[in-house]
């Protein structure tokens, strides 16, 4: 708790940003409107009020008084001398350097340049013609290497750096390719390894047939367990699932069914519920609109949903509990499978073309061909004509395969199209500090492994509202890393954490 008397031009900041995360709230539940529920013929109505609202955003984030706020809170020596107050700064700082540094025209063009270049992408995809698309794919370089020299390199970084920083605050791409490139190394001869002399656990238990129903009631009860407030959030149905925390006491869910495959909603229920608890952990009731309220970065944000997902929900601990109260709501559906079959059908390892298919190892392998492409363009090492080449060999060393061509390759996923480069690196981040977190976890919280057989998940939930959701943006994503973990991120405990599942799964 600090002390300090709060100044007016601090009292009139705090207002300021309330008022804008107010505003950014309404345009989250029209979003979460539009993913859902609105009927097809809102769309157009939808465009136009999601455009007016995100003009008024801007203008706000923007504007000279903001800027005069933030400089008359930083030319205050009490405001600056408490840490929490000092943190507060640097972050509404940062966003107001990365909202106001981009010229309009540079704006405009993207997001012109963005949607040609998206439409260009599809037809190439499906026509598996990279030359169609390369003159696009050389524009949005083009537009993201202006968009990091506005952003200025960081002192002693590079000119990715300026663009991963929108995503992980004050992350380097050097430090990241000190863990990736160990990692990426020891996961390829993993994955050989078991390919070579594991034999694949069955995936028969995940190929039942299940009503939407009942996977809906079935996630819900999970959900309950893991502590997520159902009175102050929702669940409910999309194309592509999504947590959004837009209000204090308002988190939404989504995730998808396939009657076929429940664990695909059960993963993607557990994988948001992680989002959503640490929204609902954010301290909003007193503090909405400020960095103090917000998630520190993707890569922690997402290293909650990992460890729900995958550290949690792919456990034998887990399926312990989780197995009869499937079986409840299922009517029988898994009867022929003990809790050892659900265990290793849902820890496999297999190398595949397409990112978005790939399991809880492989996956880090497709992000990490990525970060490499991404900083070799950004650096002007490679351009767009080298992709498919750079692509094809760097997959064949990590995956001992090339894709057959370009749209199981380079084409696969839309995001270049439209200039998102920077966030890749993001997702693997959080497993690693999912896992590094889960060490700690394990040494910290007393009998968890089998408070999760009773499905007591409370003790995990406590553990992680105290050392990471109460604390909002005060420390950066590494350095609470190190107060929690006593280390710098590394690859070690996820290696050590995928060899300890994945190995058994496959009788090794
Ligand atoms: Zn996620």
């Amino acid at each position: 708790m600090t002390t300090i008397t709060r100044p007016k031009h601090h009292d009139d900041l705090i207002a300021h940003l309330r008022e804008s995360a107010t505003l950014g709230s309404v345009c989250g539940l029209l979003g979460w409107d539009q993913e859902t529920y609105m009927p097809d013929g809102g769309a157009d109505a939808r465009a136009e009020q999601s455009s007016l609202l995100a003009g008024i955003a801007h203008e706000r984030a923007t504007s000279e008084r903001l800027g005069a706020l933030i400089a008359a809170c930083e030319g205050d020596a009490e405001l600056t001398g408490d840490p929490e107050t000092a943190a507060e700064l640097r972050e509404v700082r940062r966003s107001y350097d990365l909202a106001t540094k981009l010229p309009g025209d540079l704006v405009r063009e993207m997001a012109e340049s963005g949607s040609k270049a998206q439409q260009a992408w599809k037809k190439a995809r499906e026509n598996d013609d990279f030359k169609a698309f390369e003159p696009w794919l050389a524009k949005m370089i083009d537009l993201a290497r202006r968009k990091a020299a506005c952003y200025g390199t960081p002192e002693g970084g590079e000119a990715y750096d300026a663009l991963l920083d929108e995503y992980e605050p004050g992350a380097k791409a050097a430090e990241i390719e000190a863990v990736f490139t160990p990692l990426g190394a020891r996961l390829s001869a993993f994955i050989k390894d078991l390919a070579d002399h594991g034999t694949p656990p069955s995936d028969a238990p995940l190929n039942v047939k299940v009503p939407e129903a009942a996977q809906h009631a079935f996630g819900l009860e999970v959900l309950g367990a893991m502590g997520f407030d159902l009175d102050a959030g929702r669940l409910d149905t999309t194309a592509h699932p999504f947590c959004s925390g837009f209000a204090p006491g308002d988190t939404r869910l989504t995730t998808r069914y396939r009657d076929e495959r429940f664990t695909d909603a059960l993963y993607g229920t557990m994988h948001e519920g992680g989002h959503g608890l640490y929204e609902q952990g954010l301290p909003k009731d007193t503090k909405f609109g400020s960095p103090l309220a917000s998630s520190i970065s993707l890569g922690i944000h997402e290293s909650q949903s990992r460890m729900w997902e995958n550290f949690v929900g792919r456990s034998r601990q887990f399926w312990v509990w989780a197995k009869p109260i499937a079986d409840r709501h299922f009517e029988g559906a898994l009867d022929a499978w003990s809790v050892d079959d659900m265990t290793k059908a849902v820890n496999t390892a297999k190398p595949s073309f397409i990112r978005v298919e790939a399991d809880e190892a492989t996956y880090n392998l497709h992000v990490m061909l990525r970060f490499g492409i991404e900083r070799a363009l950004l650096r002007g090492d490679l351009e767009a004509s080298d992709v498919p080449n750079a692509w094809n060999g760097r997959f064949e060393e990590l995956f001992g395969t090339t894709p057959p061509d370009n749209r199981r390759g380079c084409l696969q996923d839309v995001h270049w199209s439209f200039g998102l480069i920077g966030y890749f690196p993001t997702y693997t981040l959080g497993n690693l500090y999912a896992a590094q977190l889960w060490e700690t976890i394990l040494d910290e919280v007393p009998d968890l492994e089998s408070k999760m057989e009773r499905g007591e998940f409370a003790d995990l939930l406590a553990w992680l509202r105290d050392k990471i959701h109460t604390h909002g943006m005060r420390y950066r994503a590494g350095e609470l890393c190190e107060m929690i973990t006593g280390k710098p991120l590394g690859p070690d405990p996820l290696l050590r954490h995928l060899e300890r599942r994945i190995r058994p799964a496959y009788g090794l």
